[in-house]
């Protein structure tokens, strides 16, 4: 599994090219009615006509695409130039399609990276334990086989036995028992050595319910909160089953996140464009901010100081006079919060959380420092 430091490190050096650089946002989640039939290989080369990538390069991506039957991904992003850079990333979730041939654009890479926190799964009952990892992003080049849903296993290597015979209601399993308890004690500390070197901040224990309750209490106690979720599961259903309530899992406890996330805006933080780009780009005390996916909003920007200019009429920046010009909105909340140092999540879809922020909030809202 590529750590998240060293993907942000690789992303950082895409995007320290001087240019022209290819970077491509390409759509392949097969659940999007529009990519039956992998339509998305004729969008990929109108966009890289249009663009006017070089001949050469555009032929190296489409092999590589074309190759790929099954993606694995939702999205892949891929940046390529003429001196050898080819970088193909598979995300796991769904990014707004685009195509540059020009300055390296890598912000939703970055976007992606931020907003996404890797999650842990342990999944365990009295005889077995596996670990998986599910990361936002993974390089096409990871050495681990990507399976159902993101999700790749870790090996964890207990170096007592597994214990095994003895169900739970087993009257001569006292033995076992007592080493079933011991074998967690291991088992935590393993999953706590994985959990901090995966940078995993949310863990969700998954089996019979009573091993992941006692599972729970033999758990090293800098690991105790990081567990989001408990879920009964049977070991004994196929592997692609038990991955689906994995991420069913995940997708909840994402949705708590951000619900906790309004509600902490609610108690003390801005709403609306206004306050918010206020408080983000010149108070500077913005240190998480929520926006809806879908912002048709745009705003203007000076490319010189790096600043929304909230006066969309302005055409000349007022602190510099220089030309400013209309982007959308969504980009310029990606770079502003990038160099503000500010997490920005995106909400999407239709829930109660997209309904609080397009009514509440106006769309955009932020947590701020005081
Ligand atoms: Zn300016």
């Amino acid at each position: 599994m590529a750590r998240a430091q060293d993907l942000r490190q690789a992303i950082t050096s895409v995007a320290s090219r001087p240019g022209p650089v290819l970077s491509a946002y390409l759509s392949v989640n097969a659940d999007i009615p529009e990519n039956q039939g992998r339509t998305y290989l004729v969008r990929l080369r109108d966009a890289l006509n249009d663009e006017g990538v070089p001949e050469e390069l555009q032929q190296r991506v489409r092999e590589y695409t074309e190759d790929e039957t099954h993606p694995g991904a939702r999205t892949l992003a891929i940046f390529a130039d003429e001196d050898g850079l080819f970088e193909i990333y598979r995300l796991q979730v769904d990014v707004s399609e685009s195509f540059r041939w020009g300055d390296p654009y890598v912000a939703p890479l970055m976007l992606v990276l931020d907003e996404y926190e890797p999650y842990g799964a342990a999944v365990l009952d009295a005889e077995r334990f596996r670990y998986f990892v599910v990361s936002p992003l993974s390089s096409a080049h990871g050495e681990e086989e990507m399976k159902a849903n993101g999700f790749s296993e870790v090996d964890v290597h207990p170096s007592e036995p597994y214990p095994r015979g003895g169900t739970d209601f087993d009257a001569e399993s006292r033995r076992t028992e007592a080493h079933v308890h011991s074998f967690y004690k291991e088992l935590g500390e393993l999953t706590r050595d994985v959990t901090f070197r995966e940078g995993v901040r949310r863990l969700i224990l998954a089996g019979p319910r009573e091993r992941t309750a006692e599972f729970r209490r033999t758990l090293p106690n800098e690991l105790q909160d990081r567990v989001v979720a408990e879920e009964h599961v049977d070991l004994g259903s196929p592997e692609g089953e038990i991955l689906d309530r994995l991420e069913a899992v995940r997708e909840r406890a994402e949705h708590e996140r951000k619900k906790e996330l309004l509600d902490e805006i609610r108690e003390s933080g801005v709403r609306g464009l206004d306050e918010t780009v206020v408080a983000l780009q010149e108070e500077n005390r913005v240190y998480h901010l929520a926006a809806l996916w879908e912002l048709e909003a745009e705003i203007r920007w000076c490319d010189n100081d790096q600043l929304a200019i909230r006066e969309i009429t302005g055409e000349e920046c007022p602190c510099c006079g220089q030309k400013t010009r209309v982007r959308p909105l969504t980009d310029v909340l990606v770079d502003l919060a990038a160099a503000r140092g500010a997490r920005l999540d995106f909400v999407l879809g239709e829930d109660e959380n997209t309904d609080t922020l397009r009514d509440e909030f106006g769309g955009i809202a932020g947590l701020t420092r005081f």
